[in-house]
């Protein structure tokens, strides 16, 4: 039989998740002149971009301009998208296999970790994931309720997501009426009644995963004056060798934007933003209500670690900050894929390059692969993306190059949707998101915004006549 990716017999590809890392797949797919290729996308929500509709903030609407490249890549003619599709659901691995002759997986990281300290359990602890899917209208987060009828906040971590949520959780009704930001969650911090946010970073400020954007933009807020303890952005004499060692201007940048803060002094903002460091907590307090009463968190200093990296290790002095709702922010984490290997412990699947690998044997699972979250971890910027999918395709093309792909028993394009809409007959195709696009935008030009999200499957199915 000939090689697939000829004219005659068209490379079948699927890619499964259509947020940056999928995107970016089929984008280096296309690019390859000398192989034909024919992809699906699979979303298991109906409308595509991941988490640049579910994740990206919605006063970063400059950053959701990526989408119209992906909207290019969808509008290919080689290129179909089948929303409110689940993998793992409506169709299994096994199911694809029939169809195409690669499998490329870039179902991101779905879920949160955990802190692991006493009081967990508490009400008004929240993994931050959770507010970010609920604000920006992910589906399955739009019932979800925060209580922001309290007064101070506290938000665990000090990577982009953790300002995301304390920019927020600031941001002035006017600054956010002018986003797409759901308009339950809108309305919600309306009646907000925090005034303080509290984040917290567990190492010095050299050592944050913030970008220098995000954090000077904490200093331009107009709701709230942003402050720090002058001491904990001190550099220790490890962070300053490490900083000056490092040659990394944007790192010394960093440092120097939130030693800046410790010069400010309030200028009677109706809200404040504390960022913290080298504080660990260590018990969540409750408030004799089953509520959160309060941070017991542990002062920390660096050392060096095995590695060479400056790592926190606790002192024995203790503060308790009193606040009301916890929002730990200490990174995402991704969740087992039906009949795909898992590992437990860094939550990805195990993969060389985006090529699966089968933990019993130590090979590759034949025409499976994997970019983005799930692959590398939660990690990088939309654009890190797109490297990290061209690897993969790299060793898709490798392995077609050799015949290592599967040997689907249906090839025909129309097969493959036959047997998706008899398995979904709600099955949400591209035209149909564009519909449903446009009624948001339509909405959202009535508004002065963006765009108003719909943020259920039902209100979407309604809106393209499948009521
Ligand atoms: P992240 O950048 O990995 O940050 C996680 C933070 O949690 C770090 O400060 C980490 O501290 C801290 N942490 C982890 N375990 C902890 C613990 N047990 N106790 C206290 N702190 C703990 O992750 P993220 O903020 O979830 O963001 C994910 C990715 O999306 C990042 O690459 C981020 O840049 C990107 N993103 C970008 C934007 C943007 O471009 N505007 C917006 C949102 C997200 P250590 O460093 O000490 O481990």
């Amino acid at each position: 039989m000939t090689r697939a990716g000829t004219d005659a017999r068209p490379l079948r590809v699927a890619i499964v998740g259509s947020g940056p890392a999928g995107f970016y797949a089929v984008e280096r797919l296309l690019r390859q002149k000398d192989v034909v290729v024919q992809v699906d996308i699979f979303d298991r929500l109906p409308t595509p971009f991941g988490l640049v509709r579910f994740g990206v903030a919605p006063d970063h609407e400059k950053i959701k301009r990526v989408t119209r490249v992906f909207e290019r890549v969808a509008e290919s003619p080689n290129v179909r998208f089948f929303g409110n599709v689940d993998v793992g659901t409506h169709v299994t691995l096994d199911d694809l296999r029939r169809y195409y002759h690669q499998v490329c997986y870039a179902t991101g990281a779905q879920t949160d970790r955990q802190l692991g300290i006493p009081g967990e359990d508490l009400k008004r602890n929240h993994p931050a994931t959770e507010f970010v899917a609920w604000y920006n209208g992910h589906p399955e987060f739009r019932n979800y309720e925060f209580d922001l009828s309290v007064e101070r906040a506290a938000v665990v971590g000090v990577g982009n997501v953790a300002v995301d949520v304390a920019r927020i959780l600031c941001r002035t009704p006017e600054e956010l009426a002018k986003t797409d930001i759901t308009d339950y969650a809108g309305e919600a911090l309306r009646n907000s009644n925090i005034r303080e946010v509290h984040v917290l970073g567990r190492r010095g400020p050299a050592q944050a995963a913030f970008t220098n954007p995000e954090v000077r933009e904490l200093g331009e807020l107009t709701g709230a004056d942003v402050t720090v303890v002058p001491e904990e952005v001190r550099l220790d004499p490890l962070s300053r060798r490490s900083v000056e060692e490092s040659g990394n201007k944007a790192l010394a940048k960093k440092v120097e934007i939130l030693q800046g803060f410790a010069d400010r002094q309030p200028s009677g903002k109706p809200k404040t933003l504390t960022l913290r460091f080298l504080v660990s907590p260590v018990e969540l307090q409750a408030d004799g209500e089953g509520g959160v009463g309060g941070v017991r968190v542990v002062k920390n200093e660096l050392y060096v670690s095995d590695d060479g990296s400056l790592r926190p290790q606790p002192t024995d002095q203790f503060e308790v900050l009193p606040v009301d709702i916890v929002f730990r922010s200490v990174g995402y984490r991704g969740v087992p894929l039906r009949g795909l290997p898992f590992h437990e412990h860094w939550g990805t699947v195990p993969n060389e390059k985006g090529r699966v690998i089968d933990p019993a044997t130590g090979e590759p699972l034949r025409g499976v692969y994997v970019a983005g979250w799930i692959k590398r971890g939660p990690s990088g910027v939309v654009g890190t993306n797109k490297p990290c999918a061209a690897e993969t395709v790299g060793c898709m093309l490798q392995d077609l190059g050799v015949g290592a792909v599967l040997s689907p028993e249906h090839t025909d394009p129309t097969s493959a949707e036959g047997m998706l809409r008899r398995r979904q007959p709600n099955l949400v195709s591209w035209d149909d998101w564009k519909r449903i696009q446009q009624l948001e935008e339509a909405k959202g030009m009535e508004q002065g915004r963006p765009r108003v999200k719909l943020t259920s499957v039902e209100e979407m199915l309604a809106a393209i006549g499948r009521g």
